[in-house]
């Protein structure tokens, strides 16, 4: 039990109390349970992190009694040296149901993210604060095969992520569509209409039908954030955070990655000289 007590401090997070203005910090196995496999984002090397600074601090708004947080953890890659930074919301949540002392400590465990348990020893309920990963600056991801004009937008959107501008990462991710019309061969409409652009791919039947509905949704989730309407709420930081993810899939898709292919060379070779052997 030593060890929750440690990690949780004390019970001053529960939902109903937090006056005291006592928290509990985020530590290193917070970190390392949130970011599984971090990638350098000026080396691209995937040589893992020390971390270097971790802190969190948290806001409970009297009315309403909602908590606002951010993490932020600035991770040293043991590659190049260089120092990434991450950011994180801190998010609580009232689980319902109630458990005892002895079921708390496996369930921290299971749940690394969980900086704290707002456990209430009276009545076992527990209110978990947690750290959700917004984004990464300079986002890290291995983007070694593709035009570096594309890459250069797609990583402008990945770091709108880190500070939770999330119809700009959408928009972002609108100009990284354009640009993969343009590669296939689509003439940007000189209204820079989107919609006529991607209109072009599929008149002159430059790409597959799968891949133009994919374009379309990303094109139609960027006229979301890019054209804001009465009382709507724009884009949700979790909603972009999918957005953008997609795109990077589609960008593996249209330029797949160098290392898959040197891989697949590789393979070819060995598989040619065994068979030879034999
Ligand atoms: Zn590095």
């Amino acid at each position: 039990m030593e060890r929750w007590r440690g990690r949780l401090g004390n019970s001053s997070l529960h939902k109903h109390g937090g006056s005291s203005g006592m928290s509990t910090g985020i530590i290193d196995a917070n970190i390392r349970g949130v970011i599984r496999d971090f990638t350098c984002g000026y080396c691209s090397a995937q040589a893992g992190y020390n971390i270097v600074f971790a802190d969190h601090s948290e806001l409970r708004h009297t009315y309403g009694d909602l908590l606002e947080g951010a993490a932020i953890a600035v991770l040293k890659c043991r590659d190049c040296g260089m120092l990434n930074l991450l950011v994180f919301s801190v998010n609580e949540e009232d689980y319902g149901g109630s458990m005892t002392e002895v079921e708390l400590d496996p369930f921290i465990t299971e749940h690394p993210h969980i900086i704290a348990a707002g456990f209430d020893k009276e009545d076992g309920a527990i209110a978990p604060m947690w750290i959700e990963l917004m984004g990464q600056y300079p986002y890290g991801h291995k983007l070694d095969s593709i035009p570096e004009i594309i890459r250069r937008d797609l990583q402008e959107a990945s770091n709108c992520l880190a500070i939770a501008a999330s119809n700009a990462a959408v928009i972002m991710c609108g100009r990284v569509i354009e640009r993969l019309a343009v590669h296939f061969g689509a003439r940007p409409d000189q209204n820079r209409m989107l919609g006529l652009t991607l209109k072009e791919l599929e008149n002159r039947k430059l790409i597959d039908e799968h891949l133009l509905n994919s374009f379309r949704e990303v094109k139609d989730w960027r006229n979301i954030g890019a054209h804001p309407s009465e009382n709507d709420e724009g884009i949700q930081l979790t909603e972009a955070r999918k957005v953008v993810e997609f795109v990077y899939l589609l960008i593996e898709q249209v330029f797949p990655r160098q290392d898959a292919r040197d891989l697949a060379n590789e393979l070819k070779q060995m598989r040619l000289k065994k068979e030879t052997v034999g």
